[in-house]
This record gives structure tokens, C-alpha cells and sequence, in this order.
């Protein structure tokens, strides 16, 4: 079952009809709840906040499946414009970007240009730029494109992930580079990916530790305390210094955990996504953890006098149905 709700969620973010859509629709099934706003200037009241507890952020202007240029042209202005609302309000604040989102789809070099303008900006402001990873299809020209824009830009780094067998031998390339360890959030098959939680875990560990005994900056990226348990033991046995990694984890998620980390001592950084594309990023979100529509649940469904609302019952029936339908077309 837990399987076959992730793959449902999978197939959910990915469709192209419901992300372009549940842009018209505003903000529902409780997405508020983990991307705080559409605007930048929603969001700086966010960040200022965690920055006053000690914690740093890294924004994400959400955008996936962009094929046409002037969509791609929107989404790197928008950045840029984020780019000089940071630096203005001197915000404790990094950038992350998807490659699709700027052009990778539609031509390596062009996503190239794009890139490069908004890593000369960052530069000047001194600011990091991360650029997430996406699915498998998308990683070796990720790669690619990070190292054409380390020959000019050294503010800019990438992810890895531990579900995917070649990480190991990728990490030791990029050993000079500051990068985020992370299990994955796509579906990949058993040819580049390992499939168990218990595989996963273990090379996350594995890379983690390793990064943490090199040179670059690390950002462990999890919400498991398992993992962040085993590896602050590892820290303090290795004598790992405070200022070599921080721990990652995403808006709305843990946050108690977040402010506890922040409190002991650790390097902590939020990621907030905001905008309007929120649609691909939730699905994923519903994908790792079904546990997550409790929350939702409960804060939509009912008000605070404990009575059903019916707007969310006819957005939940259209889930369900639609759940019923891409089972029976999958078992076809
Ligand atoms: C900052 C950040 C950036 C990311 N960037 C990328 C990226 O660029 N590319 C990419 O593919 N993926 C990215 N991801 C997503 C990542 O790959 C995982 O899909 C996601 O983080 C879920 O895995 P997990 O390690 O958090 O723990 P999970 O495997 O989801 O959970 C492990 C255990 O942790 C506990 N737990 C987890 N969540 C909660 C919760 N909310 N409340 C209570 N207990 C909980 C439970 O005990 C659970 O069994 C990112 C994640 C983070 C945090």
C-alpha cells in the first residue's frame, strides 16, 4: 500500500495537466502548509523570522516543465529579482534552482546562459547558488552544465542522491564542490536506484560520512533523526568541525526538530519553496510520507469547531477517484 500510494503521488506530480492547472487554483489541499506564499515579499517575513533563530534559508521559486523559452526568460528574471530582494533586506538566504526550470529542457546552452547571468549577480552579492537535482533523465546533463559553470562561477554547487547507485563514484568527482546529500525523490528503476529504505538509509549514511571527513561544505538534507542521530555520534567522535556541514530540511516539515538542532549548537538551513507552481513539489511531498495528508487533513477538512467544511470534500472525493482510476488503468 505504501508502495502504491507513493507511485500515485509520483504520477500525480508529474502530470503536466494538473501542474499547469493547480496554478489557476490558488493554493489548495492545504499546500500553504509546507510553501508559504506565491510573492518573494510574502515569504521575507518567513525567513526573517527563522533567520532571528539562528537559522538560514534557502529559497526555491518553484517552476518545473518548462518548454518554451519566454517561460524559462520569466523564471530566471524572477530569480534575479529574488537575487536583489535578498541582498537588500540582508537576508541570511541562498538561492536553489531547477535546471528545467530555466531552459534545460529545451536547450542545454541556452539554460547555460541563464545560469551564467544569474550566477554573476549571486556572485556579486556573494551568494550561493544551489541547483537542485531532478529526476534520472536529468542528471548527467545537471552534471554536465555544473561543471561548465564552475569554469567561470565558484558560488555554485549541486545535490546528490543517495538512492542512486553511481553517487558514490560522482561525490569523489565532486569533491571540491559544496553539495546537499539527500535519498531522492523521484521514482527510478532498479537499473540506476536502489529500491529499500534500508539500502537508501545506508548510503546516505556511507556518502555523508565520507563528505564529512573531506574538505567542501556538506548539507545533510533529511528529516530522519535515525540518520541525524548516527551522524552527529560520527561528528563528535571525528572531531568534524561546526563550520564543515549543516543540517537541511524543508519548510513545514519537523520544525520542532529544526529549532532543537538550531538550539544545540548545529548549522541549520530551511528550504522554502515559494510561488505558484506548487502543484509538482506538494505531490512529491504526499509521495515520501502519505502521513503528511493527517496534517492536511485535520487542519482542512474541519473547522475549528469540529464540523466538516465542504469545499475540501469535493477536492478530496476528486482525489479519490482519481486515485481509483489510475489504479485500474495501471493494472491494465
Ligand atoms: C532540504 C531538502 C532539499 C531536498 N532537495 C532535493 C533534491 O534536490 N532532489 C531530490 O531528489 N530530493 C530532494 N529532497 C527530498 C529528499 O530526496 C527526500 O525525498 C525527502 O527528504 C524524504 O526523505 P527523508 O530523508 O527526509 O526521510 P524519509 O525517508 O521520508 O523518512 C525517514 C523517517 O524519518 C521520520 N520522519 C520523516 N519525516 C517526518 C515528519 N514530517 N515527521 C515526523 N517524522 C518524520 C520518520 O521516522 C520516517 O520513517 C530534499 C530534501 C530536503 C530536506
Amino acid at each position: 500500500m505504501v508502495n502504491l500510494s507513493r507511485d500515485f503521488f509520483i504520477a500525480l506530480s508529474n502530470n503536466k495537466f494538473l501542474n499547469k492547472n493547480a496554478k489557476r487554483w490558488g493554493f489548495r489541499l492545504g499546500a500553504n502548509k509546507f510553501v508559504p506564499g506565491t510573492e518573494i515579499d510574502e515569504v521575507i517575513g518567513v525567513i526573517k523570522k527563522l533567520n532571528q533563530a539562528g537559522i538560514s534559508c534557502t529559497l526555491d521559486h518553484l517552476g518545473e516543465f518548462v518548454f518554451l523559452k519566454e517561460e524559462a526568460i520569466k523564471a530566471k528574471k524572477q530569480i534575479l529579482y529574488t537575487l536583489d530582494r535578498i541582498y537588500v533586506e540582508q537576508l541570511d538566504c541562498h538561492i536553489s534552482v531547477k535546471l528545467t526550470q530555466l531552459g534545460l529542457d529545451i536547450n542545454s546552452a541556452f539554460c547555460v546562459e541563464n545560469m551564467l547571468e544569474i550566477l554573476n549577480k549571486a556572485n556579486q552579492y556573494n551568494i550561493f547558488i544551489n541547483i537542485d537535482m531532478e529526476d534520472y533523465s536529468h542528471y548527467e546533463p545537471t552534471l554536465e552544465i555544473l561543471k561548465e559553470l564552475r569554469k567561470h562561477y565558484e558560488n555554485v554547487g549541486t545535490v546528490i542522491q543517495s538512492y542512486l547507485y553511481r553517487s558514490k563514484g560522482d561525490l569523489e568527482k565532486l569533491k571540491d564542490v559544496r553539495i546537499r546529500i539527500v535519498k531522492g525523490a523521484y521514482k527510478e528503476n532498479n537499473e540506476v536506484a536502489y529500491q529499500t529504505k534500508d539500502e537508501i538509509d545506508r548510503e546516505f549514511i556511507s556518502l555523508a560520512k565520507e563528505r564529512l571527513l573531506g574538505h567542501s561544505f556538506t548539507s545533510i538534507a533529511t528529516h530522519d533523526h535515525h540518520i541525524i542521530q548516527e551522524l552527529i555520534h560520527f561528528i563528535n567522535e571525528n572531531g568534524v568541525s561546526q563550520d564543515r556541514f549543516e543540517f537541511q530540511m524543508l519548510y513545514g516539515f519537523r520544525t520542532e526538530l529544526q529549532y532543537k538542532l538550531t538550539k544545540e549548537g548545529y548549522n541549520f538551513c530551511t528550504y522554502i519553496p515559494f510561488g505558484t507552481d506548487w502543484f509538482g513539489y506538494f505531490m512529491r511531498r504526499l509521495a515520501e510520507r502519505p502521513q503528511n495528508i493527517n496534517l492536511i487533513v485535520k487542519d482542512k477538512l474541519y473547522t475549528k469547531d469540529n464540523r466538516l467544511k465542504k469545499q475540501p470534500i469535493v477536492t478530496s472525493a476528486i482525489i479519490v477517484l482519481s486515485f481509483i482510476f489510475w489504479r485500474k488503468k495501471s493494472k491494465r
